[in-house]
């Protein structure tokens, strides 16, 4: 077998990332738009490749790092972070549970079956937050093909019919104040981000959140991966199976501000501030 070219590699990459951003009409000229950034190779290579559209769509970008509050895992990754926006001159917004939620997620993981329940709502919620601030037209996320699926079947064997509207590359604004997200890596396979990362040699955080294995996304992550090793293309055929309905949905979730903090929500009270009542007197 020939050995991958890295240029090679790279410009493949860009065209199936142009394909969903041209198809989906993810960026318009001139947009300001902020980037999830972690330090993992997936906000990463978001990043990169925005930065490479930059000029064409004459962007202007922000990234923004939320700190959870996971010692031992986070630090790295918000290290990355600093490095890869000052290389790039990209400007870096950091963000903590700690000030926004006065709570570290060490602090109240045990109270939840799952630590991704609390995580994922609070980042959720300072993500957007911090986007409005920044008057951010998009804000762009690192998720791939996998991740996509993962929460797909996720919501599929919880029955959560009210998260299929979210699923697809694009989701629209719904309300003045949520910022609309864009998914770049929405068709990009999680071993091939890897490899651009591999390749092109750029620091990226490999490490495993310490809370991860014990989530429902892990063990569908597991086999899935294992049923794409039996049956390849099983990836990219249960992305196919969706994608129309993704194309053609109609996002019918009405939100309203929330009555506490004024954030876009479904329900009266978000989810957010219903977390923060709960962990009060944690
Ligand atoms: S694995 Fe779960 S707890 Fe860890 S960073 Fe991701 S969402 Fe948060
Ligand atoms: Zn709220």
């Amino acid at each position: 077998m020939e050995p991958l070219s890295r240029d090679g590699f790279n410009q493949n990459l860009k065209i199936r990332v142009r394909r969903v951003i041209e198809d989906y009409e993810l960026l318009k000229e001139g947009e300001k738009i902020a980037i999830a950034l972690s330090g993992g190779k997936d906000s990463v290579l978001t990043l990169h490749l925005l930065n490479e559209f930059k000029e064409e769509f004459k962007l202007h970008l922000v990234a923004i790092a939320i700190d959870e509050g996971i010692s031992g895992y986070r630090e790295k990754g918000l290290k990355i972070a600093r490095e890869i926006t000052d290389k790039l001159g990209i400007e870096l917004v950091e963000k903590s549970f700690d000030v926004e939620i006065n709570r570290k997620l060490d602090q109240i993981n045990h109270l939840y079956k799952s630590s991704c329940v609390p995580c994922g709502v609070f980042r959720r919620y300072i993500l957007n937050k911090t986007a409005y601030q920044l008057k951010a037209d998009k804000l762009a996320t690192g998720h791939n093909l996998d991740d996509e699926i993962q929460s797909f079947l996720m919501s599929f064997a919880k029955a959560d019919f009210r998260r299929f509207p979210k699923f697809g590359p694009k989701l629209q604004q719904i309300h003045p104040k949520l910022i609309p997200r864009i998914k770049p890596l929405w068709n990009i396979p999680e071993k091939d981000v890897g490899t651009w990362a591999v390749l092109n040699d750029i620091p990226v955080h490999f490490g495993d959140c310490p809370y991860a294995q014990h989530s429902l996304r892990s063990k569908i992550k597991n086999y899935l991966n294992k049923m794409e090793e039996d049956h390849p293309g099983t990836k990219i055929s249960i992305l196919k199976s969706f994608k129309e309905s993704f194309k053609s949905k109609e996002n019918v979730v009405k939100l309203v501000e929330c009555d506490i903090c004024g954030e876009p929500s479904s329900l009266n009270v978000c989810k957010a501030c219903q977390m923060l009542e709960e962990i009060k007197y944690s």
